[in-house]
């Protein structure tokens, strides 16, 4: 990791379309607006910082996003369903947005996720989500 190399990585996040870093949505562990959140649930939540949530019966159609610090005061007896619980926006691209703008999306403090559309023409793939991570780990990831 040296200067040449983050430099070189910046230039490139200017022509890399997010569809190519984003993780597809097959891959993402979302939750049902309808899922009750018991202990198990809650568990396997907390693995992650922010879940998609999705409508009943349409994986494809995300909602918004539970942000897990959220369930900081939840209790699990309680076993509600997910869409009682505040969840925040999910803000959606292209999925030929590039890199950089959505890194500098994410740093305007809105979110650290977004939701990454279908292409319509299915060349760059289906749905997906981006983070702010993924796009560090194209500026400092391993080569
Ligand atoms: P944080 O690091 O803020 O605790 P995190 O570990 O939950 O958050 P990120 O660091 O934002 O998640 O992302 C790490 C990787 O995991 C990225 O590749 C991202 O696309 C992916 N990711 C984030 N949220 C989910 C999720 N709900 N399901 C599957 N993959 C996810
Ligand atoms: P996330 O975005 O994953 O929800 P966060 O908003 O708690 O996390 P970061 O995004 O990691 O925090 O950091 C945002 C800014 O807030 C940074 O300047 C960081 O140093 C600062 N920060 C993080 N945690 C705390 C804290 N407990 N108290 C005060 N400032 C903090």
């Amino acid at each position: 990791l040296d200067e040449v190399t983050i430099i070189g990585a910046v230039l490139d996040l200017r022509s890399k379309p997010v569809s190519q870093i984003m993780t597809p949505i097959s891959d993402v562990f979302t939750l049902c607006t309808e899922d009750i959140l018991d202990e198990t649930l809650v568990d396997k939540a907390t693995g992650y910082s922010r879940i998609p949530i999705h409508a009943p019966n349409d994986n494809g159609n995300l909602v918004g996003m539970l942000l897990t610090k959220r369930l900081i005061t939840y209790d699990p007896e309680d076993a509600r369903p997910v869409k009682e619980l505040p969840i925040s926006t999910l803000p959606e691209t292209g999925p030929d947005t590039s890199c950089l703008d959505i890194l500098n999306y994410f740093q305007e403090g809105k979110s650290h996720m977004a939701l990454v559309s279908a292409d319509p023409g299915g060349e760059s793939g289906g749905l997906g989500i981006i983070t702010l991570e993924d796009v560090i780990e194209e500026l400092i990831g391993e080569e």
